[in-house]
């Protein structure tokens, strides 16, 4: 039987989020981590996920999924495999709560699941592999690499880590785990390549509660923090920061109030009861006592700290002796936006600290260059394929690899499959189906016609022209025509009859060869461009009667 293991990523290669990847022998695939991403325009999508046919049309041969934690880009598109795939699930205790309270949000049965709590060192079968979880520091508690023992031998998936030596949560990366490895050889490493460019990782989560404590030991007023709420090591520093400086915490944000009391059910986080306020009592409670945590870090539309930014949240308002911390790095792509809340909250007479004021009031989860060495080194894999990030990232990480001498480095993106085999090295085999899966709010799957009719209606609005015609064609009455979104139409009766008459006018004199609907949509179009200058989505409605 062959030595060779395939490996198939489906998300989270080539690009950040959505993270999925299966590793697959003769006789079983395992799925490792299956996450979502966020949309990035607003057309309705509430999430995005990877295709995940690959693995629906191979179901049967799915032996289980492994979960490495529980950020959305690793365990948020469970519920859309267990949909079709019935595989047993691995993960850490923290990260299964946060799985079962969004198969809640996804009305999917949690009793449909099978889900098994991981201990770190402690190995389990999965089908014929077999898995053993190495405890790794993330900007989340729980975290796990995985040791997996394969057909061609150890292959160690490093899920997101760094080499932070004393987090808040007690739990640092389990070198001496990895060292051991190394020792006894691993074949393969897949290893997380998003901070390939930051050669020093700056600060540890222990820092950043010092930075934070001193930020707020000084303030006078409310402090606002905004952080991601997962990173429970950093709530760990808060509640502390609150109990040395004599505030009280209020949460603002969904995600925070989930994500809180799901640590404090594992015993992750202890706040004494009387340490969290509501908002109703933070607005109420002197200035220099309140603590408010909130989400919307990235500027969220709907998020706690947006509406705090422009002056419409219920409870609370920001007012001038505020002090708003932004611990949070701004996530590509949402820079303009972020920076226009900065703005709105300096309106509000809000005093604002940032990573540009403060650097040290944020640190990144994920290991820079010189711990993604340090890793290789621990582990001196024989083959290495860089993972978690955009080509850009993986190249570089590759780099990396080649230039520590590793004998097998390869690069790969999602759908592309890449073959391992212990004798043979890595190498290109085949493409399988990937991409990405836009899922709505109440649950349905877009696609990708449907949002570009969307961003098409967004773009130059929609004019809807109603025409009753007589059997030989007619017009039997007036045309109807309405618009939306369109300049110069909108609220503009006397314009909107200016079409119609254009319309009635154009089918009166009809011209042979030209179907109705063409001649309709023509003659409106004249008009509007007349009238507006816009080009908008033209409906044409052809009703006929006898
Ligand atoms: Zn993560
Ligand atoms: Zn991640």
């Amino acid at each position: 039987m062959s030595r060779a293991i395939r490996v198939v990523p489906l998300g989270g290669l080539g690009e950040i989020g959505m993270n999925c990847l299966a590793i697959e022998q003769s006789d079983g695939i395992l799925v490792v981590d299956c996450g979502t991403s966020f949309p990035q325009d607003d057309l309705g999508v509430d999430v995005v996920h990877p295709n995940l046919s690959y693995l629906f049309e191979n179901a049967e041969r799915v032996s289980g999924v492994v979960l490495t934690h529980g950020h959305e880009d690793h365990i948020g598109a469970l519920s859309f495999l267990l949909e079709r795939v019935d595989a047993p699930v691995w993960g850490p205790a923290h990260a299964l709560a946060l799985v079962r309270r969004r198969f809640e949000d996804r009305g999917f049965a949690a009793a449909r699941a099978r889900l098994t709590e991981v201990t770190p060192r402690r190995r389990f079968g999965v089908g014929p592999f077999e898995v053993e979880p190495i405890r790794v520091a993330h900007s989340i508690t729980e975290a796990t690499a995985l040791a997996i023992r394969t057909r061609a031998g150890l292959v160690v998936h490093s899920g997101d880590f760094n080499f932070d030596p004393d987090p808040p949560d007690g739990e640092p990366t389990d070198e001496e785990r990895l060292s051991e490895l190394g020792r006894a050889g691993v074949e393969l490493l897949l290893s997380d390549s998003t901070n390939v460019d930051v050669e020093e990782r700056a600060g540890s989560e222990r820092e950043v509660g010092l930075a934070l404590g001193r930020v707020i030991a000084a303030a006078s007023g409310r402090v606002f923090v905004a952080l991601f709420a997962s990173n429970v090591q950093r709530l760990r520093s808060l509640g502390d920061i609150a109990h040395a400086t004599g505030r009280k915490i209020c949460l603002l944000g969904r995600s925070l109030n989930t994500q809180v009391d799901i640590a404090q059910r594992l015993g992750k986080l202890s706040w004494p009861s009387n340490l969290l306020i509501s908002a109703e009592q933070a607005a109420t409670l002197a200035p220099e006592c309140v603590l408010a945590l909130t989400g919307g870090s990235q500027a969220e539309p709907t998020s706690a700290l947006r509406r705090l930014a422009s002056g419409d949240h219920h409870q609370l308002q920001i007012t001038a002796g505020d002090t708003v911390v932004m611990s949070a790095r701004i996530i590509p792509g949402n820079e303009r936006t972020v920076l226009d809340m900065s703005c709105d909250l300096l309106r509000q007479g809000a005093h604002l600290v940032t990573r540009v004021t403060d650097p040290d009031v944020h640190t990144s989860g994920h290991a820079g260059r010189s711990e993604q060495r340090r890793l290789i080194e621990l582990l001196r894999p024989r083959a290495f394929l860089p993972i978690h990030g955009t080509l850009h990232h993986l190249l570089r990480h590759q780099e990396l690899a080649r230039e520590m001498g590793v004998a097998h480095t390869s690069v790969t993106e999602n759908g592309g499959v890449v073959a391992f085999d212990p004798e043979l090295g890595l190498m290109a085999d085949g493409r399988v189906p990937h991409g990405r899966v836009y899922v709505s709010a109440t649950g349905e799957a877009l696609p990708p016609g449907v949002l570009k009719r969307r961003a098409e209606l967004a773009r130059s609005g929609s004019v809807v022209i109603s025409v009753v015609l007589s059997e030989t064609g007619e017009p039997r009455a007036a045309a109807r025509v309405s618009s939306r979104g369109v300049a110069g139409l909108d609220d503009a009766p006397r314009a909107l009859e200016r079409v119609a008459q254009a319309v009635s006018d154009a089918l009166a004199g009809k011209r042979r060869g030209l179907a109705a609907d063409e001649l309709v949509r023509r003659a409106a179009r004249r008009v509007i461009v007349a009238e507006g200058g816009a080009r908008p989505v033209i409906e044409v409605h052809l009703l006929r009667v006898e």
